[in-house]
């Protein structure tokens, strides 16, 4: 009756390459064991190697497990498993506890007494997953300075404790890891002799009866995988801690038996402390994570940095705006001494000129005179141009309204009309349409000094002309004269303040150009001067926007 078949529970039992067979037959007894004491029961074991056994565990493809404390601790962390009992060993007839590694080296290796001197060593361990035969050594590696990925010369594997004793003794390496207990065995064996090998910094412990250079850990563990019902894992705990030590189980595994399950804990705290299996990655925190776990951290350093910045750029500002208030304040009031403290004087000395001229009958006399209301002329209309320029430097806030330039240019163009006359020149000026602009009253001036300085600059009869071309999105006002030019190095500098040309006797401040560029650049727009293409004379040329 299918009811009566006995439940079959399968021992995945780690075995090292090569030492199946051996496994085989040192289980057999438990399993034997096991199915007797458990009623209805049949236990089956399965040697896998290190890949096999964690794939079964992951897979729960076996019931129950028997593995070193890092497959455990590895098994526990990832997949649920379960402790049920702690291996209990024996030697000579008398049981301890411990599980630890041996270092060891030749024992005429004289350059080698201790584990410091392993530094630039060749070194064999067991396996990277043997727990005695190479972690817990490393660890103790570890505590003695040496990080055995970067210090030792060179690390290899035997894949077998007695491949890596044999390595040693031979001379193939210059040190090798064992588990505890190997070395006895191998001596026990008759394979080695134990003259030949010298254990590094050797522990002793009360009651250990083993050769052994480490920490002293847990031995192996019998546990179950996460889906093992506790019925059968219960009666499993009990039969394997009422195991006598006597019994052929025992026996076969050089066992007293089993123990309640050991606290893992070392195990678990040396294989982070190396940074392996599942702590490969240990205390790495990966970028996304890193921000989502300090994601307030980076906003306060954010906010902090925008803080500072806004703070130093405020202060860089105040102090910028302090120095342009104070240069402003500065030109305001030199502009204001102009205006009222010269000016009042100047216009007085001009009064009192223009009536002793008229009054003086003296020839000479009245020349004196003379050339003191002209000097005084030029100086007014120095203090005027210079304290209009002093005043557009300084200031931005001016307002525009939509005109049309033709309109303007007609009312200066008209201003000079007597001028022109007297001077028997042409002004040529037709306008076709409007020209509407953005422009401030201002730009009056502008249109007044290129006008006057082609009058002044152009021989008599000739003829000065005003266009005003479509730009595109500008509008060109050309003033062109026919007077004698003005040389190319000297035309980028005729814009800079005080800067004048060919003098030729005519009068000027040299600042009227300077006054006209300050001006087009309120206006955002350009002012430059060409030859005239006809041969004599130049062109004046203005681009400003179209409303
Ligand atoms: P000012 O005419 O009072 O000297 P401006 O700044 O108006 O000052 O002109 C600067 C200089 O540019 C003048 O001194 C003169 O040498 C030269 N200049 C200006 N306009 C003309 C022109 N139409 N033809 C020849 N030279 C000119």
């Amino acid at each position: 009756m299918a009811d009566c078949a006995p439940d079959v529970y399968r021992i995945g039992v780690l075995s090292v390459h090569g030492e199946k067979n051996d496994t085989m037959n040192q289980w057999l007894p438990t399993a034997e064991y096991l199915s007797t004491n458990i009623p209805n029961t049949t236990f089956e074991v399965i040697p896998l190697d290190y890949d096999e056994v964690t794939l079964a565990i992951a897979n729960e493809d076996i019931e129950f497990f028997y593995v070193n404390p890092m497959v455990y601790v590895e098994m526990a962390r990832l997949h649920g498993a379960g402790r049920i009992a702690t291996f209990q060993p024996t030697w000579n007839n008398s049981s301890y506890t411990g599980l630890g590694g041996v270092i060891f080296t030749r024992s005429d290796r004289d350059d080698i007494n201790s584990l410091q001197d392993l530094k630039g060593a060749s070194f064999m361990a067991v396996s990277e997953n043997s727990f005695g035969g190479f972690l817990v050594p490393m660890g103790e590696l570890k505590n003695s300075g040496i990080d055995h990925k970067k210090d030792l010369g060179e690390l290899t594997f035997g894949q077998t404790h007695d491949k890596v004793v044999l390595s040693v003794i031979n001379g193939d390496v210059d040190a090798g890891s064992v588990r505890t207990g190997a070395l006895e065995k191998m001596v026990l064996e008759g394979s080695i002799d134990i003259k030949d090998i010298k254990v590094l910094d050797q522990n002793e412990y009360v009651d250990y009866p083993l050769l052994v250079s480490t920490d002293l850990y847990p031995d192996w563990m019998f546990g179950k995988v996460a889906s093992t019902p506790e019925t059968i894992s219960n009666k499993v705990s009990i039969a394997l801690l009422s195991m006598p030590p006597d019994s052929n189980a025992a026996i076969a595994l050089d066992s007293t038996g089993w123990s309640v399950p050991a606290s893992y804990s070392p195990a678990d705290n040396l294989m982070k402390d190396l940074r392996v299996s599942l702590y490969v990655d240990y205390g790495k925190v990966p970028p996304a994570q890193l921000l989502v776990q300090y994601w307030y951290i980076l906003v306060l350093v954010i906010m902090l940095f925008v803080i500072v910045e806004v703070h130093s750029r405020l202060k860089l500002e105040k102090a910028k705006k302090a120095r342009l208030e104070e240069s402003n304040d500065l030109k305001d009031l030199f502009t204001d001494i102009m205006r009222h403290d010269l000016m009042n004087p100047v216009h007085v000395i001009k009064g009192f000129s223009d009536v002793l001229y008229s009054k003086e009958t003296d020839i000479e006399k009245k020349e004196s005179l003379k050339i003191i209301i002209e000097q005084t002329d030029h100086l007014i209309a120095m203090i005027g141009s210079a304290s209009k320029l002093a005043k557009l430097e300084s200031n931005t806030d001016v307002e525009f309204e939509v005109q049309d330039i033709g309109n303007i240019l007609w009312m200066v163009a008209d201003s000079f009309s007597l001028a022109f006359a007297e001077k028997d020149m042409k002004l040529d000026f037709r306008s076709c349409g409007e020209y509407p602009s953005h422009v401030n009253n201002i730009i009056e001036d502008v249109f007044s000094n290129l006008i006057s300085n082609a009058l002044k600059y152009s021989p008599r009869g000739s003829t000065v002309k005003i266009e005003v071309l479509d730009e595109g999105d500008s509008w060109k006002i050309m003033v062109t004269d026919e007077g004698d030019g003005i040389p190319d190095g000297i035309k980028p500098h005729v814009f800079e303040r005080f800067k004048r040309a060919d003098k030729k006797g005519i009068k000027g401040s040299g600042l009227g150009l300077a006054i006209a560029k300050r001006i087009v650049e309120i206006h955002n727009g350009s002012l430059g001067i060409e030859d005239n293409p006809s041969g004599s004379g130049s062109v004046f040329w203005v681009m400003l926007k179209k409303a």
